[in-house]
């Protein structure tokens, strides 16, 4: 049996190569749903294995070396990839220490080729408008969406859009949009109504939309577990932590551990933290009503890329909860910069949305929810050149409302050894000793 789209409310399927984002009969969400009873006679997790370190397309990306997982009977040659996926994951005992766990290791989707996670679903995306012979593509975007997007649309000659608002899109986001030849346009609108505008005008003119609520995207964006869990040796861990925002991530980490634990692949289903920055928290606020329904709002944080009062993708972050028995939960801005600070003091770096996934280990550890003894995964989402202004406005201490509690300061001197020697000579703590 060939894959799916299926809505997740009402059961209704669909041919896979229509051109629908929510379903005819109830609007609700759409999924891709594979054939999981065929690949379980026919496959095994060490296929996937044997695949690591391929130097051929497409099995070299990260995305694809699981192909049958995210969209299995697309022909190669349509398949855009650069390749993307393939991150590290970094195994950080100073900063598990620092949030009180035994055992920590962060997945850095700031590695992928534009410099997030998003290429992971952008290369499905951008391939399934290649299927289905779209020549435009766009979406509405905090910034990373559009950076991916103009680049995989550049890449395989397609026109690529992008909405952005006109304030507060971290710098290297624009740079990047603009600079991979997309037709960007500022509007002045939130996020959340420029998701709106884009789905209308689309419509009208006959264009693919590759916002998060495109099910093909969150089909690439699973592949993060998937490989968190091969480089892990298939050992499953505790938890696995990310930042939420429009919750297409969230979504997607639910759907690959069910489908793996469907496969019998893994034989335990780690939990899912989704942290929220505080000022953009209706996912979590929609937790504490016991899953009521989601209540939007105007959407505040520092964190630009989760700046997100209304997520779309609100009914399968739930159900990613309900099946991982994961939990949610929110951190201030101050909380996000000051994680950000000891995760780019290790020499690692990321974004201000990623360190959501820190600083929200730390506080469900504070609350007793995530055990000191327990095994956890937290995903970097994006990359520390993202937004050049958070960091140094943070470390020069001129961030509104915000202190730069583990500032580096910038030193200025004079061309003289003296005042060299002076600096260089003072005491010094190492942040993380
Ligand atoms: C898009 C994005 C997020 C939010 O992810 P969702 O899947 O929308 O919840 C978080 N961090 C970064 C860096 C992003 O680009
Ligand atoms: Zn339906």
């Amino acid at each position: 049996m060939a894959s799916i789209l299926q809505c997740m409310a009402c059961g209704q399927q669909y041919p896979i190569n229509s051109v629908m984002y929510v379903c005819e009969a109830c609007g609700g969400l759409l999924d891709v749903e594979h054939d999981l009873d065929t690949l379980r006679q026919t496959h095994t997790r060490q296929t996937f294995d044997q695949r690591l370190g391929s130097l051929d397309h497409p099995h070299k990306s990260g995305v694809w070396r699981f192909k049958e997982l995210v969209n299995p009977d697309v022909p190669d040659d349509l398949i855009v990839s650069f390749p993307e996926g393939n991150t590290n994951l970094y195994h950080v005992p100073r900063l598990a220490a620092w949030a009180g766990v035994g055992s920590m290791h962060l997945k850095h989707e700031g590695e992928n080729p534009t410099g997030s996670f998003k290429d992971r679903g952008m290369t499905g995306g951008v391939t399934q408008a290649r299927v289905l012979g779209m020549s435009r593509v766009a979406c509405a975007s905090t910034g990373n969406t559009s950076a991916s997007l103009a680049a995989y649309a550049a890449f395989s000659g397609l026109e690529g859009i992008v909405f952005f608002q006109n304030k507060q899109v971290a710098m290297g986001k624009l740079a990047q949009s603009v600079a991979y030849n997309a037709t960007a346009i500022r509007i002045d609108a939130d996020f959340d109504k420029n998701l709106e505008l884009v789905r209308q005008v689309s419509q009208d003119l006959g264009i693919y939309v590759l916002n998060s609520i495109n099910p093909f995207r969150l089909e690439g964006q699973k592949t993060i577990v998937f490989e968190i869990l091969q480089q892990l040796r298939w050992d499953v861990p505790d938890w696995i932590v990310v930042p939420g925002g429009n919750l297409g991530n969230s979504s997607a980490f639910g759907k690959a551990l069910s489908e793996l634990y469907k496969l019998g692949w893994i034989e335990r289903i780690p939990r899912v933290a989704v942290i929220q920055a505080e000022g953009a928290s209706p996912f979590y606020e929609a937790y504490l009503r016991g899953f009521d329904h989601l209540r939007p709002q105007k959407a505040e944080t520092i964190a630009t890329a989760i700046k997100i009062g209304n997520p779309v993708n609100y009914p399968k972050a739930v159900r990613t909860i309900r099946a991982t028995n994961g939990v949610v939960e929110r951190v201030t801005d101050q909380e996000i910069m000051d994680a950000k600070a000891m995760i780019d003091a290790h020499g690692i770096g990321c974004e201000p949305a990623s360190a959501c996934s820190l600083a929200g280990v730390k506080k469900l550890v504070g609350r007793g929810i995530i055990g000191s003894s327990e095994r956890v995964v937290g995903v970097l989402t994006g990359h520390v050149l993202k937004d050049p202004e958070a960091v140094i406005g943070y470390h020069a201490d001129t961030l509104p409302n915000l202190t730069g509690t583990y500032a580096n300061r910038l030193y200025e001197a004079g061309p003289s050894v003296e005042e060299l020697a002076r600096i260089l000579q003072r005491n010094q703590e190492p942040m993380l000793a």
